[in-house]
């Protein structure tokens, strides 16, 4: 059995392959994952999947199928056979599972979950700690989250005013754009969130006063 070995010092350096019964013995006999010979070798995955091909090694394919995953044994050390590449892709992209809520629900350590995905190449979404600065990340994580998708004010849902394009808008409660933890964000139709804009500057110009009792607020002009 021939290890791969590396020649060179330099990060562009060249391997020699490992042989095929090396291959067969870590990747199938052993199960381990292209990113575990990766850590394993120190090679890169472009490497190691190169390895592999040019062996013609391959485990009895996962499948690019819906299958779910299964799992062999129990404890530590359990054996998965990993899902296919489309019941993955469905559960993370299209139900919008998170990688914690899809290892949890087939009872697999989180780790694991992120193998298959990387294994499958299924794209693994950023995982969302409520810091991310980007609105588009902050957006399509609040649309995802139990928020009623309704105007935290008024209460209307979308679309519900005749000649108003406006769409339900994801507001900053404390108006930070860059704070985007969920906590911070509500939804708000077109007219409250203008509403409240006006407010907060009429207030911050001395040009009201507002007192706010349950869900009434009096504004007085000065
Ligand atoms: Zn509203």
């Amino acid at each position: 059995m021939k290890a791969p070995v590396k020649r060179g010092q330099n990060v562009q350096g060249r391997w020699s392959y490992p042989d095929a019964e090396w291959l067969q013995h870590h990747y199938v006999e052993l199960g381990k994952t292209v990113k575990g010979l990766v850590n394993e070798t120190g090679a890169d995955r472009a490497t190691v999947e190169r390895w592999l091909a040019a062996a013609g090694v391959g485990r009895a394919p996962s499948g690019e199928g819906l299958d779910p995953p299964r799992r062999h044994g129990k404890g530590p050390g359990t054996k998965w056979t990993a899902p296919g590449r489309e019941w993955l892709a469905h559960q993370h992209h299209v139900l919008g599972k998170s990688v914690n809520a899809l290892a949890d629900e087939v009872g697999a350590s989180r780790d694991t979950a992120l193998v298959w995905l990387q294994d499958a190449r299924v794209e693994v979404r950023p995982a969302y700690e409520g810091s991310s600065k980007s609105r588009e990340t902050q957006l399509d994580c609040f649309r995802r989250s139990d928020v009623p998708f309704e105007c935290s004010w008024c209460g209307v849902g979308e679309g519900w005013m005749p000649g108003v394009k406006g769409r339900l808008q994801m507001h900053h409660r404390d108006h930070d754009p860059t704070n985007g933890k969920l906590t911070n964000l509500t939804w708000m139709c077109y007219v409250c969130n203008l509403l409240e804009a006006w407010l907060r500057t009429a207030l911050e110009y001395g040009k009201i006063d507002l007192k706010c009792e349950g869900h009434t607020m009096v504004i007085s002009f000065k």
